[in-house]
């Protein structure tokens, strides 16, 4: 019995919701009286030995480049291989774009049980029972685990990162991709400073900013706070924003730890995507916005005056 952990990566580069996955992975292993291996497909920059802080004693390593490309469904035999050489039984992902892709492939393979969108530790005294988030995070589930092998992806931004210090032992696994059913044939970075999904602060602005003329207050308000920019539909399907940065029911769902909503009226739709923010702050000139009543804090004020004075303070700061 083990418990093993995708270390999902991008650009050479270890995710942060695989750290959060990491250090929730560890504590249920912890809870089960087991090891925690985390399983890294393909190469990155840092020291794979030294995410042994995050709780884990191994890494299995699948140093083929091939992987260093997220394709699903090559993804999901290598894991599903790597699960049955280690011989886990708890397989956890982040619930992360990766994690939504390959965790229910993985699961479907292995008959396994599956609680997507994990946001607290497994109940063990009673089988095996995980919270997890429904209805858009606006209720919460708590699902009972029966398979041998469980499979779990973890809520970003709903498990803190904790290094405990320790390295871990990296092994290589032999693990032959399967051949590809798609071909990759180019990659378009998006724009912006920080990636949306990824962002500790998201400044993100809706309707109320009346054209995409307006948005240098926005990005530099985001500039000086190193956060990713982000906005609501309508200013995405009217082509003022790009769709990467739409975010809600049908866009991204983020959780940072800051969320500003700025010209936002606060949509059900647009909710979805953004009420599992730690904190939010919301700019709006009308009181009564149904934002404020989602809002931790929030301005009643005109965004074209109060957005420049605010990032002018924090500049000062
Ligand atoms: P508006 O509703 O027009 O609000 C603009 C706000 O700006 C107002 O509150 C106004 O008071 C304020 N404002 C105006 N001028 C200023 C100013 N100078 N300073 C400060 N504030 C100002 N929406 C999403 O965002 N994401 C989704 O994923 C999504 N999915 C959807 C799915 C479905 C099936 C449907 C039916 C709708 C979906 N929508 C989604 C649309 C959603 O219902 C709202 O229409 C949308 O979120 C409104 O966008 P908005 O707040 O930018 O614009």
């Amino acid at each position: 019995m083990s418990v093993l952990i995708l270390i999902d990566h991008a650009d050479g580069h270890v995710k942060k919701a695989s750290l959060e996955a990491l250090t929730y992975g560890a504590a249920v292993a912890k809870q089960l009286g087991v090891p925690a291996a985390g399983l890294l497909l393909g190469t990155v920059t840092e020291d794979v030995a030294a995410l042994g802080q995050y709780g884990i004693s191994t890494v299995y390593q699948v140093a083929n480049e091939t992987f260093n490309t997220l394709d699903a469904q090559v993804y999901a035999k290598a894991i599903t291989a790597a699960v049955g050489t280690t011989g886990a039984t708890v397989v956890i992902f982040s619930h992360n774009q990766t994690g939504k892709a390959v965790a229910p492939r993985v699961s479907a393979a292995l008959k396994a049980g599956l609680v997507a969108g994990a946001v607290a530790l497994p109940d063990t005294a009673s089988g095996f029972v995980v919270k997890k988030a429904v209805f858009s995070g606006k209720a919460f589930a708590n699902v009972s685990v029966t398979s041998a092998i469980k499979v779990i992806s973890v809520n970003p931004n709903s498990f803190k990162v904790e290094a405990v210090g320790g390295t871990a032992e990296v092994k290589a696994l032999d693990v032959t991709p399967v051949a590809a059913r798609v071909k990759v044939t180019a990659v378009n970075k998006v724009s912006g400073e920080v990636p949306l999904t990824e962002a500790d602060i998201v400044v993100s602005a809706g309707r109320g900013l009346k054209g995409p003329e307006n948005w240098g207050i926005v990005e530099d308000l985001a500039h000086v706070l190193h956060a990713a920019l982000a906005c609501s539909r309508p200013v995405a399907d009217s082509h003022w924003r790009p769709h990467h940065e739409h975010v809600g029911q049908t866009g991204f769902q983020v959780a940072p730890n800051l969320y500003i909503a700025i010209g936002i009226s606060g949509a059900i739709q647009h909710l979805a995507g953004v009420n599992r923010s730690k904190v939010m702050v919301v700019i709006n000139k009308d009181p009564e916005a149904p934002f404020f009543k989602a809002a931790d804090y929030g301005i009643v004020g005109d965004a074209f005056e109060v957005v420049p004075k605010l990032t002018a303070a924090i500049k000062q700061l």
